[in-house]
C-alpha cells in the first residue's frame, strides 16, 4: 500500500486514477499546516471530503489549523521564497514519510509533484533524501503529465479550486502577479 500525501482535492483527481489504472493501493494522508487562512484551510478540508466522497478512498486526516507549526519552521526564510518553500516541502513529506513508517505502507508519495506549479525537481530531492534516510521506498512518477486532465475533472465535478499555493505569502504574490500583468499591459497600450 502506497501513503499518498495529498495536498488538495483537485492535485488528488488524477494521482487516483492513476493508482486504480494500475491496481496500486493506497491510503490518502492530510497534512498541510501551510494552508491559511483558517478559511481558506476549512475549504479546502472540505472539497477533499468531496473528492473522497466521489472515489470513496481511506485518507488519514490531519485537521488541525497550522498556522503555528509552519511559522516555526519557516519564520527565518520570510523573504526567501526559495528556502521557504523548501522547508515547507521538507515539513510536510518528513511527516508523510514518517506516517507512512507507522502505518508500515510499502511507500509513499505526495500529490504535490503533480502540479506545474511548484518546483518538482526539489519535492523529488527531498523525497528521495527522506526515502533514504527512513528506508521507505519514495513511489516517483511524473505526475505533471495528468495535469490538464486533473484539472479538467476538477472543474467538471465541481471541486473548489484555489487560486494560490497555500501559505499566507503565496496568496499575497498572486495579487503581485496579477499587478505586474496589469502594469505590463498598461505599458503596451500606452507605447501604441
Ligand atoms: S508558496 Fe506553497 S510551497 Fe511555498 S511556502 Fe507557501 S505554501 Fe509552501
Amino acid at each position: 500500500m502506497i501513503l499518498l500525501h495529498i495536498c488538495c482535492g483537485p492535485c488528488s483527481l488524477y494521482i487516483i486514477d492513476y493508482f486504480r489504472e494500475k491496481q496500486l493501493s493506497f491510503v490518502g494522508y492530510f497534512y498541510n499546516p501551510n494552508i491559511h487562512p483558517y478559511k481558506e484551510f476549512r475549504q479546502r478540508i472540505r472539497a477533499l471530503e468531496e473528492v473522497q466522497k466521489i472515489k470513496d478512498f481511506e485518507i488519514i486526516w490531519d485537521k488541525e489549523y497550522g498556522l503555528r507549526k509552519f511559522i516555526g519552521e519557516t519564520f527565518m526564510y520570510w523573504d526567501k521564497p526559495g528556502k521557504r518553500c523548501e522547508r515547507c516541502y521538507f515539513m510536510r513529506l518528513k511527516a508523510t514519510v514518517k506516517k507512512a513508517l507507522e502505518i508500515k505502507a510499502d511507500a509513499f508519495t505526495t500529490t504535490m509533484i503533480y502540479s506545474v506549479h511548484q518546483n518538482h525537481e526539489l519535492i523529488k530531492a527531498i523525497a528521495e533524501d527522506l526515502s533514504y534516510r527512513y528506508k521507505v521506498p519514495f513511489f516517483y512518477e511524473d505526475f505533471r503529465a495528468g495535469y490538464k486532465y486533473g484539472q479538467e475533472i476538477a472543474k467538471s465535478l465541481n471541486i473548489y479550486r484555489q487560486g494560490y499555493c497555500g501559505c499566507i505569502f503565496s496568496e499575497e504574490e498572486r495579487y503581485y502577479k496579477k499587478r505586474r500583468k496589469e502594469l505590463l499591459k498598461e505599458l503596451k497600450n500606452s507605447k501604441s
